[in-house]
């Protein structure tokens, strides 16, 4: 009765974690995935090796 209560809260607890760890994960994702270029601060995807907006060289 005891691990059941025990086992049911755990999996409460792990259901409330999981999405925020999803989260920050996503977020942490997402911030490496861009780069902001040095000249404009406009925002390009990681792979770009140059600016969309004003075409500096966003290094390798
Ligand atoms: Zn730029």
């Amino acid at each position: 009765m005891l691990v059941m209560i025990l086992s049911q809260s755990e999996a409460g607890w792990c259901l409330c974690f999981v999405p925020l760890v999803a989260v920050v994960v996503l977020v942490a994702t997402l911030r490496k995935s861009k780069r902001r270029c040095p000249r404009c601060a406009e925002i390009n995807p990681r792979h770009a090796r140059f600016c969309a907006h004003c075409g500096t060289s966003l290094g390798r």
